[in-house]
């Protein structure tokens, strides 16, 4: 995929892995609009990867807030008329205890951002990734949203983890439809990072973080869609 010039928009990418795979898509030499729900901390990073040669935008953008995903599709569309990758790396992990101890509205909170947010922002942004010729849709997923692995995992996190399985469901379920369009939709599994959303405790790097979902988001003409990757392959469902 040739990347100079191709137009992405990731979300949530105001800070930790979103930011790296759009600081790493950027000196690639693509455009990156950076989502983010606070104005000011969208501006912040935007500036950020400017100073570093990075063609940046920022767009405010809450994936639990349908009108400023409609107006972010609407200055998108304004500015550059298309989207060539879109990744939904906006993501919540607020459990911190046993699965029964999960009560529903946590719950509820959670899928509003990782799995309804995610989903809204697809159905939004597809007409202007339609625009591109062969468009690129990257959701960030979690080894904890693997059922292979559940029964396996320390301390498990239910609202997240099966979030971030529905999110994995989705994908695989809208990967044929949107072959009619030439758009692949695949899933990155980031690893274990150190990023705020676990205090820093992550193993791993941003920029190690990121890998997967660089891959996928520039994936040649032959590549997969409907998958779940690592940065090893092939993640197990
Ligand atoms: P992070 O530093 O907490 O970043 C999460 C980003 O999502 C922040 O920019 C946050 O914005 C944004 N966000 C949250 N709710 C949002 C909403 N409603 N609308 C728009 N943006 C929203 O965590 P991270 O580790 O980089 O997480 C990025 C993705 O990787 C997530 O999907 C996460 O589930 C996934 N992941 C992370 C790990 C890990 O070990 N870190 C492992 C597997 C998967 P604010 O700054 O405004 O809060």
């Amino acid at each position: 995929m040739a990347l100079l010039g191709k137009i992405v928009l990731i979300t949530g990418a105001n800070r930790g892995i979103g930011l790296e795979i759009a600081r790493h898509l950027g000196l690639a030499g693509m455009t990156v609009i950076i989502g983010s729900r606070h104005k000011q901390r969208g501006q912040t990073a935007r500036d950020h990867l400017q100073a570093q040669g990075v063609d940046a935008h920022a767009v405010e953008l809450d994936v639990t807030k349908q009108p400023t995903i409609d107006a972010a599709a609407r200055n998108i569309d304004g500015k550059f008329g298309r989207l060539d990758v879109l990744v939904n790396n906006a993501g919540v992990l607020l459990d911190r205890v046993p699965p029964l101890q999960v009560d529903l509205s946590l719950l509820r909170t959670t899928y509003e951002t990782n799995v309804f947010g995610a989903f809204a922002v697809i159905k939004t942004m597809l007409p202007l990734l339609k625009r591109s010729r062969a468009a690129r849709i990257v959701n960030i997923s979690s080894g904890w949203g693997s059922l292979a692995n559940a029964p396996n995992l320390k301390c498990p996190a239910l609202a997240y983890g099966s979030s971030k399985a529905a999110l994995n469901s989705i994908t695989v379920l809208l990967a044929r439809e949107l072959k009619e369009a030439n758009i692949k939709i695949n899933l990155a599994d980031p690893g274990s990072v150190a990023t705020a959303m676990n205090n820093y405790q992550g193993a791993r790097t941003v920029q190690q973080g990121a890998i997967a979902a660089v891959r996928l988001a520039i994936l040649p003409d032959d590549g997969p869609t409907g998958g779940f990757f690592d940065d090893n392959g092939a993640v197990p469902w």
